[in-house]
């Protein structure tokens, strides 16, 4: 091991111990301060440019209509919506790596608005998208979210979720895609300004503004509130996408009067005047969103609205078996580790499904049912080792659904 006596050197820049704050020994040699600092600045270039590559091989490996496809693959129907986050997705990322030409047109930023039922898909198609991008994704409920100074979460704590879920690597944040959801819990509580403040709806809208615009926000590594000495680390917005999902319980009907005063107007076509009243989400509109009570300039920064359309029976068939992690897929996987092969019989899969929609549970009652179904299976199976083969049919579901407390189903 290199001795450090009077005439240790950095090996690096020869600097004598004399002229640093710090010489660092290793086996054969010495570092000093200055080359550590530069050397680390080297690798944050280096993971940088990677970073950007990355995204520039998704990109040129993952068109549009490839996006698509993928999605296909975890996400059942939607078709609208995925069309729409493809496209949003790629012109996103292409936006990361335009370079400024001299005609100085800007592609802006397309933040993504989703609406549709609770369980319908909204946050997968969200958490899918960032899985086939590799980028750092996160999760947060809106909620929670309060104007700051106020009980509640900062809307700076989205950031935090993101650093997090980044392990705190800065330039990986800033290219992320934060899902924001039950938005629509955020609207404006009423019209008329009130003596009291809106803390967790209109508050929280102006708030986010900000974030979702593009800007440097100080964020707190451990989230919490804000205090004066704690060290913040500022995370650039600019490029980080935001998808807001939201069900907007109610906006069918602000969607119908809307349609029925244009119906009765003379701009209408006939044609136009045939409407699917199952599912008025399909021609929601930002003015909907308006009237609903988020403020103009919020919708502004969210330029892209799609739907998702309420499940049928058909839909929640196809949930069930058909994804790639498919819930049946899982049991038969977990059953797979204790050597059992598992089969569920169609009609079983039929009454799933007929009680999902029963009990208006939609795509995650789904879960609900089947863990009601497999509970006495999966408890009982790891200690049968003589069971090689389980076949759930529709007396034994029928069974164990019944035996199951249905009033916890509900509350699913
Ligand atoms: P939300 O619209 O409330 O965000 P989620 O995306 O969280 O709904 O859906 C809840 C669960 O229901 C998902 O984890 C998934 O298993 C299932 N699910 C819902 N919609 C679909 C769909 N269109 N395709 C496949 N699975 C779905």
């Amino acid at each position: 091991m290199a001795k450090q006596n009077k005439e240790s050197r950095c090996s690096f820049c020869h600097s004598g111990k004399h002229e640093t704050l710090m010489l660092i020994e290793g086996m054969d040699a010495f570092i000093c301060d200055k080359c550590v600092t530069q050397a680390n600045q080297l690798l944050a270039q280096e993971l940088g440019t990677k970073n950007t590559k990355n995204i520039q091989d998704a990109i040129s490996l993952l068109k549009p209509l490839e996006i698509k496809q993928h999605l296909d693959q975890y996400v059942i129907g939607q078709d609208d919506a995925k069309k729409v986050l493809s496209v949003a997705v790629y012109n996103h990322y292409k936006r990361l790596n335009q370079k400024v030409d001299k005609d100085e047109i800007e592609i802006e930023k397309s933040n993504i608005m989703l609406v549709g039922e609770t369980g319908t898909g909204k946050t997968l198609l969200a958490k899918t998208i960032a899985k086939i991008l590799h980028v750092p994704f996160c999760i947060c409920d809106a909620t929670v979210l309060t104007e700051a100074g106020y009980v509640g979460e900062d809307v700076e704590s989205i950031l935090t979720r993101l650093l997090q879920a980044a392990d705190y690597d800065v330039a990986a944040a800033e290219r992320g895609i934060v899902y924001i959801d039950e938005v629509d819990k955020v609207a404006r509580k009423s019209d008329n300004p009130s003596i009291t403040r809106d803390v967790s709806g209109e508050g929280v809208q102006q708030a986010l503004l900000k974030i979702l615009e593009g800007t440097v926000v100080n964020v707190p590594p451990q989230g919490g509130r804000k205090h004066p000495d704690q060290k913040m680390i500022p995370v650039n917005t600019n490029n980080i996408l935001f998808i807001c999902g939201g069900a907007f319980d109610g906006i069918e009907r602000k969607i119908a009067n809307r349609l029925r005063t244009q119906a009765v107007g003379y701009k209408v076509k006939k044609d136009d005047t045939v409407l699917d009243l199952k599912n008025l989400y399909k021609y929601i509109t930002p003015q909907d969103l308006k009237s609903f009570g988020l403020i103009p300039e919020l919708i502004g920064r969210i330029p892209v609205l799609s739907h998702l359309n309420p499940l049928d029976k058909e839909s929640l068939r196809n949930i069930l078996t058909a994804p790639k992690n498919s819930l049946i897929k899982q049991y038969v996987k977990l059953f797979a580790y204790e050597e059992v092969d598992l089969l569920f019989e169609d009609d079983v899969l039929d009454f799933i499904v007929d009680k999902a929609m029963e009990y208006k549970l939609g795509a995650r009652g789904l879960r609900s049912i089947c863990e009601a179904i497999m509970l006495d299976a999966m408890f009982d199976t790891p200690t049968q080792t003589d069971v090689k083969e389980l076949h759930i049919n529709l007396d034994y579901a029928i069974e164990k659904f019944e035996k199951a407390d249905f009033k916890k189903l509900q509350a699913a």
